[in-house]
């Protein structure tokens, strides 16, 4: 840091305090973790001046000997970890390793066959005609994904996003009364909608999903099954998710980040059966430019820690340190969307505290409880404002956190939402914004948890 300081003092300080507000605070957002020191290290090395464009052994750029050896030994641990056929490491987010999928299952369903009917090899062969009905095409394909309300994640067809743009689109929910995912309902959505791309997995939703019947759709209607275990994608390695939980036997294309559940660098990454590898491995220059060879780097050493028998039990108490949390709610009252967890996040319904999302995120933040608010389904509150708080175990459980830590931090967040009133408007009126927060609680669940 005083290296840093000695360029730019105001980064240098924004750093320590960001390590200073990580260690002083709950950090219960479900993405976010603590990666190893080994991790942080190599994300800071000079890796991160190479430009390596292309794959290994096929680049646009001298010199990529070393990059090479990154980005196939970050591959193989990939492939080995996960018992995927095809890894792809190269993607920068979990947004860029969505849009290498489908574009790769566009290239593959739409782009190849269209290309053989044309006689041509490439698209720069194609003539001025035969590549506007291509683009066409190209544009008139579906996409059948979990709503943003009922967990989905932006890029599974959500209109203001790419992918709902690309795209026909269309969304599947929850059941209304359980809030649990209902394959009949997914599956005559599906038969109705025909979708090229069903999308499974989620950022909010907090059970586990049977990825064998997800399957079992896609082939009924001929769509392939992407399944995004970006939020899940720890417990897939820490052998919690198993059989129909896991979706690498299943899905024809796999997509992750790196840097939430999984504890490594900021990244994103592909997996694929073997049909969709020689498209998939034209992400650069489908989608990417040069790949980060520093957080490919990382990402080969966070795969490597995670093929450790201490990942596996570190995932198991992901698991049970969320089941924790969702009990010490509900027994003190609480309501829980689907009623529970089973996986590595909890969504807390706060409008039985008279609250919204974003009252009970703030007044949370103030007692020093790092949380974000989530749609709940059917959200009366909009995807602003909201209804929901969602919760996440894979950071604090990282810092040591088990089942007792995890009541008292139900305990704790009890506390301050019992202890919020919404505010007022200027006009008057009951605000969804602002709150008033009880003398005291914030320092006294500040204290209380600096201890634990
Ligand atoms: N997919 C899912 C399911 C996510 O939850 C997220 C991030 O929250 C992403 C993709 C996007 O990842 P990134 O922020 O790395 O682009």
């Amino acid at each position: 840091l005083d290296v840093i300081g000695g360029v730019e003092p105001r980064i240098a300080a924004a750093t320590r305090q960001e390590l200073e507000d990580q260690r002083g605070s709950l950090k219960l957002i479900a993405s976010e973790n603590y990666a190893s020191p080994a991790v942080l290290l190599t994300m800071g090395t000079w890796f991160s001046d190479k430009y390596a464009e292309g794959t290994v052994g096929h680049r646009f750029y001298a010199g990529c000997q070393n990059v090479d050896t990154v980005e196939s030994v970050a591959a193989e641990h990939a492939r080995e970890l996960f018992g995927a056929p095809y890894a792809y490491v190269q993607p920068h987010s979990g947004i860029d390793a969505n849009l290498v999928a489908f574009w790769s299952i566009l290239a593959h369903h739409v782009e190849g066959p269209w290309l053989q009917k044309f006689g041509a090899k490439n698209v720069n062969e194609l003539s001025e005609e035969d590549w506007e009905t291509l683009r066409t095409e190209l544009g008139h394909q579906r996409l059948l994904g979990m709503s943003l309300d009922a967990g989905g994640h932006l890029t599974h067809g959500f209109r203001p996003n790419i992918s709902g743009k690309m795209f026909h689109q269309n969304q599947y929910g929850t059941d209304p009364e359980t809030g649990l995912l209902d394959y009949d309902a997914v599956r005559a959505k599906a038969r109705e909608f025909q979708p090229l791309v069903l999308v499974a997995g989620y950022s909010a939703y907090p059970r586990r999903v049977n990825f064998a019947k997800m399957r079992e759709i896609a082939d009924e209607v001929g769509a392939t099954l992407m399944v995004d275990m970006a939020h899940f994608a720890g417990l897939v390695a820490g052998r919690v998710f198993t059989g129909d939980e896991d979706p690498v036997p299943h899905a024809h294309i796999v997509t992750t980040t790196t840097h939430k559940s999984l504890r490594g660098p900021r990244g994103g990454m592909v997996l694929a059966q073997e049909e969709f590898a020689p498209d998939v491995d034209r992400g650069c220059p489908m989608v990417l430019g040069g790949p980060l060879s520093h957080m490919m780097a990382a990402k080969a050493v966070a795969l490597a820690e995670a093929r450790t028998q201490e990942f596996r039990d570190y995932a198991q108490r992901i698991a049970d340190n969320a089941q924790s949390l969702a009990d010490g709610f509900l027994k003190r009252g609480a309501t829980l969307v689907t009623g529970g967890t089973d996986n590595h996040l909890v969504l807390l319904d706060v409008s039985s505290f008279g609250l919204t999302g974003r009252q009970a995120e703030t007044a949370l933040l103030d007692a020093g409880v790092v949380t974000n608010r989530n749609s709940v389904p059917a959200d009366p509150n909009g995807a602003w404002y909201t209804s929901g708080i969602r919760f996440g175990t894979p950071a604090l459980t990282t810092r040591g956190f088990g089942a007792e830590e995890f009541d008292r931090t139900a305990e704790l967040v009890v506390e301050v939402l019992s202890n919020t009133q919404p505010g007022t408007t200027k006009a008057g009126e009951v605000s969804k914004a602002s709150y008033v927060l009880g003398d005291g609680v914030a320092d006294r669940v500040r204290s209380a948890s600096a201890e634990m």
